[in-house]
């Protein structure tokens, strides 16, 4: 029998890539959504997540995607409402609270999948594979996109607990997290603040692998023309290159994989919550939120011209 789901937040990501993923999947039946603006065609439409609990008691599912700053209050609600919880990323706006937001799951017996949609991009798992017995030497992120274009109108990004330019970046770092075979921290950073708003524009960040390796990450939200979201790592016995957010992967300059962007990531992701819902198990990984914190925690500060929304 499908599992009843119920998803919060509808906007530009649950329509490009939640509804068609939960339309395709027959492992879930999509039967609510909670958002205050927006509603879905041929399901039960409520305001907000309280009233979508008691309109349509058996659900069984919730997925959130709101921003960050929504997400503590209504993961809580619903795995105190026992429901199992699929979170879009970054998990919620303080590390804390995805803790509590596991912990609380881990008493209930419920899944909590905290998700990082890059992870499931085409070339990750062969990348991850190639870096298992490869000793890392440096490496290069580069994550440019145009703000305008890819966040059009969104305030909540600029806002304390939008992350600014680290709400793309932080899938970088998910996918670097995922394919590194050793631990990395954040040594250095330095982050740009747009002077009228609350969260960087732009920022660099210098890793350190627990084994003395580095890496630079560049992150800009200000890139017109052609757009990056690459990871370079150089090792003892070749260079892997990551593109398009993790959909294509090169080895020594040689293509091992090209997909279309995000296209199979969404469904890998609901194909994952299902088996997930099934076992009464949860994935949680915080190490890309925390190395995020760590750079607010650690970075210096400058304030650049104004921004734009
Ligand atoms: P969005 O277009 O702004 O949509 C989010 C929706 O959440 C809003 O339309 C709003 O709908 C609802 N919402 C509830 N509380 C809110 C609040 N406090 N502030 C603003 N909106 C609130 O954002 P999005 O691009 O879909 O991103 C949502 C989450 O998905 C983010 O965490 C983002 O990082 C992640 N994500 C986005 C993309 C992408 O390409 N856009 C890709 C992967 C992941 P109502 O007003 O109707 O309640």
């Amino acid at each position: 029998m499908a599992l009843r789901i119920g998803l919060v937040g509808i906007g530009k990501i649950a329509r490009d890539q939640h509804i068609p993923a939960l339309s395709a999947n027959g492992r879930f039946a999509l039967a609510a959504c909670a958002s205050r603006h927006a509603r879905i065609d041929g399901v039960a439409n409520f305001p907000d997540l309280e009233s979508m609990l008691a309109g349509v008691p058996d659900l069984q599912c919730i997925s959130i995607c709101t921003p960050p700053q929504a997400h503590f209050d209504a993961a809580l609600l619903a795995l105190r409402a026992g429901k199992h919880v699929m979170l879009e990323k970054p998990p919620a706006a303080s590390v804390r609270q995805i803790e509590l937001l596991a912990g609380e799951a881990e008493r209930r017996g419920l899944t909590l999948f905290q998700t990082w949609h890059s992870r499931f991009a085409a070339g990750v798992d062969a990348a991850r594979e190639w870096m298992r017995t490869r000793p890392l030497k440096g490496g290069r992120i580069t994550w440019k996109e145009d703000v305008h274009f890819w966040h059009p109108g969104q305030r909540w990004i600029w806002e304390p607990g939008g992350f600014g330019v680290f709400d793309p970046g932080i899938n970088a770092l998910s996918l670097l997290t995922e394919v590194l075979a050793s631990e990395v921290c954040v040594e250095r950073a330095s982050l740009e603040f747009p002077e009228n708003q609350q969260s960087p524009i732009a920022a660099a960040l210098l890793l350190r692998t627990a084994h003395g390796a580095t890496i630079d990450a560049e992150f800009d939200f200000r890139q017109k023309g052609e757009q990056s979201w690459d990871i370079e790592l150089q090792t003892g016995s070749g260079n892997l290159r990551l593109s398009r957010g993790g959909a294509g992967l090169a080895i020594d300059g040689k293509t091992v994989m090209l997909d279309e962007g995000m296209a199979g990531e969404y469904p890998r992701l609901y194909q994952r919550f299902a088996d997930l819902c099934e076992s009464g198990s949860s994935e949680v990984d915080i190490r890309p939120f925390q190395l995020v914190a760590d750079a607010f925690l650690v970075g210096a500060r400058r304030i650049v011209a104004p921004h734009v929304i």
